[in-house]
């Protein structure tokens, strides 16, 4: 059942962002439901051989001097005759480019080039809403080693092949037919592929149509609380506890880091500590990844309507400003523990997981709804009333006595969400 503020969206894919609904100002809610057509992303790495590396390279260092020959010709107009050049414009000029430029730029796939030239366009319309905003950092061009992917559509310059035996591979023109690794099925229509460089791996990223397989109905509901000192806690009173490896991880890089700063430059010793710290962040990567799959995967297994807190991660974790109070002293605002607390926050990656989450609950043909955060942990979820917090794990009702803080914010969270009485038992 649906709340009646919420109308229904069809939203294209997990990236884009929801859309609020509701009159401004009182929207409490943001639906990811009934979504038409999705999109799904694999990522899987990608052994191409020594020339075929080499070659692989060549066709970023091509693509960076095509982005940074756009971003020159953009930056050119607009110092002397204050004109924006548009995408269409620069991909007009593409084939001119290419003819003139047979061993370079002309062996290269046009439509990969076309998308280079969009996502420096996507980078101008960020700065020009920046600039907007206020203050705004002019687009900067990139070294060789920092550009670091090229995005091709299927079919044209690049091809996917799935797995007959072992390997699967991937077409990609000026490179060969790469051999992958793939560890799980791609379902539905391949509609790009994008070659990527990270470290010194090579990895694939296929992004597919696919059409939702929805899960049967549990017929419960259930509100989330995030927190920083549990993961996660349902208005069922269900608790996942943050994962202890980030704090584990933490000491090690720690330890690296240090080690690192105190190796001389350009030494051997120091590129070896690096390599060593890119590792660990790998690793630490890849398993608070996992733990999103699996605790996103377990919600959307037990509940058809899965409802959180809309947070700000950014204002979150920005350091507070300190602020004069009414006769002009500075007050300590807890810049000192709140930063310790921003670590804890960032360490649990949460705009990873809700767009895990948002993902998962797509593809089961489940809702996800966002609610405005104000007052969920601090008001009784019975009554309303607001309570009492002797400890952070504690809110106590003048009328219905102590309850743990997350799970009345969960069931808070459920209440505004539409989710009945916040329960995961029928609305
Ligand atoms: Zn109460």
């Amino acid at each position: 059942m649906s709340c009646p503020e919420c109308r229904r969206q069809a939203v294209g894919s997990v990236r884009e962002s929801p859309r609020e609904t509701g009159t401004p100002g009182a929207a409490t809610h943001t639906d990811y439901s009934g979504r038409v057509q999705m999109k799904r992303a694999y990522k899987f790495r990608a052994y191409p051989t020594r020339p075929q590396e080499g070659r692989a390279a060549r066709l970023l260092a091509d693509h960076c001097d095509l982005y940074n020959a756009a971003l020159e010709e953009r930056r050119e107009a607009w110092r002397r005759q204050s004109v924006n050049i548009s995408y269409s414009t620069q991909s007009a000029q593409l084939r001119a480019i290419r003819a003139g430029d047979p061993n370079g730029q002309g062996r290269h796939s046009f439509t990969a080039q076309q998308q280079t030239l969009r996502r420096l366009n996507v980078v101008f319309l960020s700065f020009y809403a920046r600039a907007q905003a206020g203050g705004a950092g002019y687009p900067r061009f990139k070294s060789y080693n920092r550009f670091q992917q090229v995005l091709f559509v299927a079919g044209d310059g690049a091809r996917w092949e799935p797995a007959v035996g072992r390997w699967s591979y991937a077409r990609f023109r000026a490179v060969g037919s790469v051999k992958v690794r793939q560890h799980r099925p791609v379902t539905g229509m391949v509609k790009t592929l994008q070659l990527k460089r990270e470290h010194r791996r090579w990895y694939v990223i296929i992004v597919a149509d696919c059409e939702p397989v929805p899960l049967p109905a549990t017929m419960r509901k259930a509100g989330v609380d995030v927190g920083v000192a549990r993961f996660l806690t349902t208005s069922a009173g269900d608790v996942v506890a943050n994962p202890r490896f980030l704090a584990n991880a933490q000491d090690v890089i720690a330890n690296l880091q240090r080690r690192m700063e105190r190796a001389r430059r350009e030494s051997g010793n120091r590129k070896r500590i690096r390599r060593q710290l890119a590792r660990e962040w790998r690793k630490v990567h890849s398993r608070r990844r996992d733990f999103h799959h699996k605790t996103a995967r377990t919600l959307v297994n037990e509940f058809d309507v899965i409802a959180l807190e809309k947070l700000n991660t950014r204002a979150m974790t920005r350091r507070p400003a300190p602020r004069p109070d009414d006769a002009g002293a500075w007050l300590p605002n807890g810049a000192a523990a709140k930063a310790g607390l921003n670590k804890v926050i960032l360490d649990v990656g949460w705009a990873q997981f809700m767009a895990i989450l948002a993902g998962k609950a797509e593809e089961a043909g489940r809702r996800v709804v966002l609610v405005n955060p104000a007052h969920t942990s601090t008001n009784c979820h019975q009554c309303g009333a607001r309570c009492h917090r002797p400890r952070q794990n504690l809110v106590i009702c003048p009328e219905h006595g102590g309850i743990d803080a997350d799970i009345n914010a969960a069931r808070n969270i459920a209440t505004r969400a539409g989710l009945g009485s916040g329960h995961t038992s029928t609305v």
